[in-house]
Formats: C-alpha cells, structure tokens, sequence
C-alpha cells in the first residue's frame, strides 16, 4: 500500500516549485516572506504562557524560525529599545526585559509584522481588546506580555540584535497553498 501510494505523495508535494508559483510566498525578486521579532517578556513566561501565546502566533499561520529562551542582559535591553532612550519609560522597560528569562522568536509569514502586532494588541492591555494577546492574559501597562516588531525596519534590526544567522532555520511551508491561495 505504501509502495503505491508514496510515489504519489513525493509527486505532489513539490514544495519549492510550489511556493514559487505563489508570489505571497516566496516574492517576484526571490526573498523569503516577511519577518517579525517576538519576546514573550519575563511575565508570560513565570506565569507558563509561553505555549499558548506562541500558539496564536501559530495559529495565525505564522512559522517560527527561530525560537530561544535566554536571559536579557541590560546592554540587549537598551539596544532593543534604543528608539525609546529619551522617553521616561526607558530604564523600567529595560528592566522588566531583563526581570527574568523571555523567550525570543523570529516569526515569518506574509504581512508577518502587521499579523503579529494586530495579534498583541495595544501597549496597553486595559486598552487591548478581548481576543489579543495582551487583552486576554494582560492587566497593567507594565506586565504586557510581549513584543512583536512595529515595522519591517525594525523587524530587520531586532531579529539581527536576537539571533546570529545561523540560528535561523527557515524552511518551505508546504501548507502555503492552504494559508494564501
Ligand atoms: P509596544 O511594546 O506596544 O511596541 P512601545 O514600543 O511604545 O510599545 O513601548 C515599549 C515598551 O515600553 C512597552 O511594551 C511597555 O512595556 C513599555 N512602556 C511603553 N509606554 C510606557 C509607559 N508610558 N510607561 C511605562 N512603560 C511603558
Ligand atoms: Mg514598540
């Protein structure tokens, strides 16, 4: 049975002529789908919500590429927010970054950036809306779970600070046809 069958199986998942017929995926000048940085901060992971926040991730149809749990070292924090050094906020955000171990993640997927920032909801979670990341498992302005890249600049920046090239492991999503056609 299988002899019949799996001649058939390598027949029909061709996945890089597959994702090359599909420009969302793969884009006219041959560079990957669009890429975002994620921290699931020190409060999503002591409270165990690691797992399912990635799962939204995941379930959106979004693909980790990467995927760490570390400790933040004050330099990473304030390199992270260099674009927030001037604001009040700056030494509390940096602070609660590195209050515990987070776990980082490059995520990838088409209009990866504004999916995953939609998916987080605002700064806020008194503001985010039930159904987000922040709206459901968030209370205060200070505990807001996560971050997730507010730009394609910015994605770029970030998932360099997080992760060395060869921590990155993308590879062709044979589901593709099922997420963007
Ligand atoms: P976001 O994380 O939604 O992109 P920002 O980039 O504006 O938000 O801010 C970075 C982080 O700094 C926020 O996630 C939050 O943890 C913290 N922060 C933002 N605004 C304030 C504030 N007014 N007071 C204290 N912390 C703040
Ligand atoms: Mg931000």
């Amino acid at each position: 049975m299988l002899a019949l069958t799996a001649p058939r199986f390598v027949r029909t998942l061709q996945p890089r002529r597959l994702l090359a017929s599909l420009p969302h995926v793969v884009e006219h000048d041959g560079t990957r789908a669009e890429r975002s940085l994620i921290l699931l901060k020190p409060d999503a992971v002591e409270r165990r919500l690691v797992g399912r926040i990635l799962s939204r991730f995941e379930d959106r149809g979004l693909a980790i590429v990467a995927l760490r749990q570390r400790m933040c070292d004050r330099a990473l924090a304030e390199a992270h927010y260099h674009e927030h050094r001037d604001k009040h906020f700056f030494g509390r955000a940096c602070a609660f970054l590195c209050a515990g171990p987070l776990v980082s993640a490059c995520l990838e997927g088409r209009g990866a950036v504004a999916a995953a920032r939609r998916l987080i909801g605002p700064t806020d979670p008194r503001d985010a809306p039930p159904g987000t990341i922040r709206g459901d498992y968030g209370v205060h302005w200070r505990r807001n779970l996560c971050h997730a890249s507010d730009s394609e600049e910015s994605a770029a920046r970030e998932i360099a600070l997080w992760f060395r090239d060869d921590e990155l492991a993308p590879w062709d999503q044979t589901n593709a046809p099922w997420l963007y056609e």
